[in-house]
C-alpha cells in the first residue's frame, strides 16, 4: 500500500515546472507525479514560454531568479497572453521573498519559499488546483454567456417585429433589423426618440416609461405610408427601470382589410337603400291613396316596386357570389366544354331580352372545336353579365357579335362581344370592373344595375387564370374580350 494514497477528490493537473536547478525541477516532478499529476520540465524562462505557447497547463511553478527570462516574465506572460487561464505559482529563495510577493500583484496566484517540504509544495499544489477549477467554470461561463449574447442577438434580428432599445437616458442603444427597414433608417448610436420619424406620443410614451410614470403605453401611426402598432414597455434590471423597449408591428394588410370591409359595408348599404326606399315611397302612394283608386295607375306603380325589387333580388344574388368568391368558397364541378356550344345556350337564354330590346344577336364560332375545363356556372357568370350588359346598353336595332376564335398563336381562346351600343368614353372607362362601379350619365340613368356585374366575372376569370380586354368609345359602341388560356 502507498503510504501516500492520492486522495480520491483531488484533481489530476497538468503542470509546468521551471527551474534553472536541474536537482530543484527532479524534485518537484517526483513529488508531483507520485500524486498522480502530470508534469513537463523547463530549464529557463525562454523554453517555459516556448512550452507554454505550444502546450496547456493548469498550473505552472515557476522560479524567482532565473538567467535572462525570469519568474517575473513568465508570469507576465502568462497573464497576458493566456488571460489568466493559467495558475502560476512563484518558486522563490527567502531573501527573494519580497519579490515573490510583488509577482502575486502582478498576476500569480501563490508563492512557496525554499527550501519546502513536499508537503508544503502539495499544498500549495491543491490551493492551486481550486484556483484552476474556478478559472475553468468561469471561462465556461464566459463561453455561454457569449453564447446566450450571440442568441438573443440572433432572436432580436429575425424578429418580425422592429425592437428599439432605449436607455435610461433616452438614447438608442439598439434597433433592428426589421426597425430599419420599417422606420427607413440606420441605427447611430446616441441617438435618441426624436430622430424617429413618429408622432410626438411616441416620445412621449417613452419619456414617462422611462420616468416610471407607466406601464405600457400603447398606439398606433402610420409612418411613410405603413401602419405601424408601437407598444412601448419598460425594461426592468433588477427592480428599477433599466430602459424601455418600443416594438414595431406592421399591421398595414390588416388595416386594410379592415378598410375595404368598412368601405364594402357601407357601399351594400348604400345600394340596398335606393330600391328599398323606392319601394317603401310607392307602396306609401298606394296605402295613402296617392293614386285615388285609379287601378291602371296602381298596377303601373306595383310594377315599378316589382322591378325595384327584383333589382334587390339580383343585387343580393350578385353579393352572396362575391362573398362567396372572395372567400374562396365556391364549390366547382368542373367539366370539359365546348365553348361554341356554351356560348349559344346563353344567346338562346337572353334572345327574349335582345328581342324586346330591338338588339340583334349572334354568334359565331371560327373553325374547330374549342374547349375549356371550367365549372359551367362560373362560365354563365362572366359570359351572360357581357351579354346582357351588350342589351342593356345598346340602343334599339343595335347589334350585339358574338365571336369565339383562337389567338394568333394559338395560346389563347377569345370571346369578343362587340356591341354598337352607346358606349364608354376613357374617363368612364377607369374604374370599370370595381365593386358597384356604374357609369352615370343621361344616357345610363334609366338602365337598371348593380355596379357588381364586371366585378364578379372579372373575379371569376381569374380563377381560370383569364383576363377581360375591353375597348369602347361613346356613341360608337364597345367590345370586352374575354381571354382564356389554351
Ligand atoms: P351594371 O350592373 O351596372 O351593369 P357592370 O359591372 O356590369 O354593372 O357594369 C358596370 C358599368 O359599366 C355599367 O354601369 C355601365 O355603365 C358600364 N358598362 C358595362 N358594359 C357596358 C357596355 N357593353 N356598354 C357600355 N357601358 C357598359
Amino acid at each position: 500500500m502507498d503510504e501516500e494514497p492520492a486522495p480520491e477528490t483531488a484533481e489530476l493537473l497538468s503542470i509546468l515546472v521551471a527551474d534553472d536547478e536541474e536537482g530543484m525541477r527532479e524534485g518537484m516532478k517526483r513529488i508531483l507525479e507520485k500524486r498522480g499529476h502530470r508534469v513537463e520540465l523547463a530549464e529557463n524562462g525562454a523554453r517555459a514560454i516556448e512550452k507554454l505557447d505550444s502546450g496547456s497547463y493548469d498550473l505552472v511553478l515557476v522560479d524567482l531568479r532565473m538567467p535572462e527570462v525570469d519568474g517575473f516574465a513568465v508570469t507576465d506572460y502568462v497573464v497576458r497572453k493566456k488571460g489568466g487561464r493559467t495558475v502560476v505559482v512563484i518558486v522563490s529563495a527567502l531573501a527573494t521573498v519580497e519579490a515573490a510577493v510583488e509577482t502575486t500583484r502582478k498576476g500569480a496566484f501563490d508563492f512557496l519559499v525554499k527550501p519546502f517540504a513536499p508537503d508544503d509544495l502539495l499544498r500549495v499544489v491543491e490551493r492551486a488546483a481550486g484556483q484552476a477549477r474556478l478559472l475553468r467554470e468561469r471561462d465556461k461561463y464566459l463561453v455561454e454567456l457569449d453564447g446566450e449574447r450571440s442568441l438573443s442577438r440572433l432572436l432580436i434580428n429575425s424578429l418580425r417585429e422592429g425592437v428599439i432599445v432605449f436607455n435610461l437616458r433616452g438614447e438608442t442603444v439598439l434597433l433592428n433589423p426589421r426597425a430599419e427597414l420599417l422606420l427607413g433608417m440606420r441605427y447611430r448610436s446616441g441617438g435618441s426618440c426624436s430622430d424617429f420619424p413618429f408622432e410626438p406620443g411616441c416620445a412621449d410614451s417613452v419619456r414617462s416609461v422611462l420616468a416610471g410614470e407607466t406601464g405600457e403605453r400603447s398606439l398606433t401611426e402610420e409612418v411613410g405610408g405603413r401602419h405601424l402598432q408601437i407598444r412601448v414597455t419598460p425594461y426592468l434590471r433588477g427592480a428599477e427601470i433599466g430602459g424601455a423597449i418600443v416594438l414595431l408591428h406592421d399591421i398595414t394588410e390588416e388595416w386594410e382589410t379592415e378598410r375595404d370591409k368598412d368601405r364594402f359595408v357601407s357601399m351594400v348599404a348604400h345600394e340596398l337603400r335606393g330600391p328599398l326606399a323606392a319601394i317603401v315611397s310607392y307602396l306609401d302612394i298606394v296605402l295613402e291613396g296617392g293614386d285615388d283608386g285609379d287601378r291602371e295607375r296602381e298596377r303601373e306603380i306595383l310594377r315599378r316596386s316589382k322591378l325595384r325589387g327584383e333589382a334587390l333580388l339580383e343585387l343580393i344574388d350578385d353579393l352572396q357570389y362575391l362573398n362567396k368568391s372572395k372567400a374562396g368558397k365556391t364549390e366547382k364541378t368542373i367539366e370539359t366544354l365546348d365553348l361554341a356550344e356554351v356560348l349559344r345556350e346563353e344567346a338562346a337564354f337572353v334572345a327574349g331580352q335582345a328581342e324586346h330590346a330591338a338588339v340583334k344577336l349572334s354568334v359565331q364560332a371560327a373553325k374547330g372545336v374549342f374547349t375549356f375545363a371550367a365549372d359551367r356556372s362560373d362560365l354563365d357568370r362572366i359570359f351572360l353579365n357581357l351579354m346582357f350588359n351588350g342589351i342593356k346598353y345598346n340602343v334599339p336595332d343595335g347589334r350585339l357579335d358574338i365571336a369565339l376564335r383562337e389567338s394568333e398563336d394559338g395560346r389563347w381562346l377569345e370571346i369578343a362581344f362587340a356591341d354598337t351600343g352607346i358606349g364608354m368614353d376613357e374617363e368612364e372607362m377607369k374604374s370599370l370592373f370595381q365593386d358597384f362601379y356604374r357609369i352615370k350619365n343621361e344616357r345610363t340613368r334609366a338602365i337598371p344595375g348593380t355596379g357588381l356585374g364586371l366585378a364578379t366575372a372579372k373575379r371569376a376569370l381569374a380563377e381560370y387564370n383569364g383576363r377581360i380586354e375591353v375597348s369602347s368609345a361613346p356613341g360608337k359602341g364597345s367590345t370586352f374580350t374575354v381571354i382564356l388560356p389554351r
